[in-house]
């Protein structure tokens, strides 16, 4: 009897067992008032505590609460583009489950959304509760995108948004193994705008993205939506030849005028050759970041592995082919119901 939601919140669940319950209270508080069909996507990235027994508790408390749950972890990236080929809604909010992103800013992502946006991303006008590390490091990486990025992604802005379900349709379709959805969202185009909002302190729990996943969050970014990392190389090899050419006469004028030779001794040269090595060496992993990329898309292995999904009984009777039952494996983008949502699957992986 569950009506098609006419919202579809997606959150990623990474460990996250204090913040479950609290987040769907501040939800479902918010969403009452908007009193429109809306439906829980709880995607379970392969959480170790008790998340996946809570939201199954949720679910059968409340059947708008659907979850996946994932056979490992596959990252908090691959989590959201699950969850977005779930959702049923006529749009999707993004959201973390840690409630740094308050829910009670959609009712103005959603006052934009009907005034005809099809993107309202959230803004970031102040964070509380992050380590000066975390508030500097996201500080200069969101800068660094925006000026290296060949399409702009709009400053300060994380996952949480808000998306018309043509967008989620265009995204659905791009199956990327190394996605940086904010980017994504930006590539896809149709009308977007921003609400601002203060970025809270973390319910319960640490993050979830330690250094490592950080840089490699950046990485993703930057590999996918620039190539600027690739020039580089060319204007370095510039002017070094530049710098060659010009200390040739240099060298041999000030050789022949004071009889002085410029540099003198193995040092000098050890280090010289060192730093141009060590260049020479980073230019290889930025290279070797793109290739991993590119081997990563040409394996075409699924892009994350699905272990049960609870509450989508009803949505696989409506269309048997939308929502695969257990084992579902995610390799293309599930053919959507809507007859006019329009975009083609060309390119699904069967090979
Ligand atoms: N997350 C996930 N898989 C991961 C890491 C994180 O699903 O491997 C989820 C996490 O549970 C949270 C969201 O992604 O809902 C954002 O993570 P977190 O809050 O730790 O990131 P931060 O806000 O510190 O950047
Ligand atoms: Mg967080």
């Amino acid at each position: 009897m569950t009506e098609r939601p006419v919202y579809s919140i997606i959150a990623p669940i990474y460990n996250e067992e204090g913040n479950i319950d609290a987040l769907f209270e501040r939800l479902s508080a918010v969403m009452e008032q908007i009193g429109e069909p809306w439906e829980l996507i709880a995607v379970n990235d392969g959480s170790r505590d008790r998340s996946l027994e809570l939201l199954r508790a949720l679910h059968q408390r409340d059947p708008r609460v659907r979850v996946i749950s994932f056979s490992r972890n596959f990252g908090h990236q691959i989590a959201v583009t699950a969850g977005l080929d779930y959702a049923a809604g006529q749009a999707v909010i993004l959201i973390d489950a840690d409630l740094q992103d308050p829910p009670e800013i959609i009712p103005q992502m959603i006052e934009k959304w009907k005034q005809g946006y099809d993107v309202v991303y959230a803004v970031r006008e102040k964070r509380e509760g992050e380590s000066w590390f975390k508030v500097q490091t996201a500080k200069v990486f969101y800068r660094l995108v925006y000026r290296i990025a060949e399409i702009d992604i709009p400053l300060d802005t994380g996952d949480f948004r808000l998306m018309d379900r043509r967008v989620v349709v265009a995204l659905r379709n791009m199956r990327e193994h190394n996605p940086y959805i904010r980017g994504m969202t930006s590539w896809v185009g149709f009308r977007q705008s921003g609400v601002s909002y203060v970025r809270e302190e973390r319910h319960w729990g640490e993050t979830k993205y330690p250094l490592g996943k950080m840089f490699r969050l950046a990485l993703d970014a930057i590999t996918g939506f620039s190539y600027f990392p690739l020039q580089v190389a060319m204007h370095a090899s510039l002017a070094l030849a530049v710098i060659a050419v010009l200390a040739i006469p240099v060298v041999a004028l000030l050789r022949l005028a004071t009889g002085q030779l410029i540099f003198e001794g193995q040092a000098t040269t050890l280090i010289a050759l060192l730093l141009l090595s060590s260049f020479q060496l980073f230019f290889f992993f930025i290279m070797g970041q793109y290739i991993a990329r590119i081997y990563d898309e040409v394996r075409g292995r699924p892009l994350y592995v699905v272990s049960d999904v609870y509450g989508f009984e009803q949505r696989v009777e409506e269309d048997a082919q939308r929502v695969p039952a257990k084992g579902v494996v995610g390799t293309r983008a599930l053919p959507d119901v809507d007859s006019n949502d329009a975009v083609a699957d060309e390119h699904g992986g069967s090979t």
